[in-house]
């Protein structure tokens, strides 16, 4: 299970949610790579039952997922997904980027 976020061609920072412009080097030229696991930053329990987290990317931005199959705490890694039904197990789910300024290969 993965999701997939926006790298930059220029610097290679790793960018969630997509941009129009590198934040950090200016560069317009995108791809988009695969990360796998991120670690659980903080939790926040909604009234309807959803839980959302704020994970950390390794080398990468933090994301707030919805997390889904279970409960999590800060400090465990979880998978990503850009499946809102991905399963069996927990799953950090973000949305899929759009492909904004994507080379293509
Ligand atoms: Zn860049």
């Amino acid at each position: 299970m993965s999701a997939a976020i926006q790298a930059c061609l220029g610097c290679g920072s790793l960018l969630f949610p997509a941009r129009l412009l590198c934040p950090r080097c200016g560069q317009d030229d995108f791809s988009t790579v695969q990360a796998e696991q991120a670690d659980v930053q903080q939790t926040t329990q909604l009234a309807d039952g959803t839980l959302l987290a704020t994970l950390t990317i390794p080398n990468g931005p933090h994301v707030i997922a919805r997390v889904t199959g279970g409960t999590t705490v800060p400090g465990e890694s979880l998978p990503l997904t850009n499946n809102p039904n991905a399963g069996p197990g927990v799953h950090a789910f973000i949305p899929v980027p759009s492909n904004v300024n994507q080379d293509q290969p």
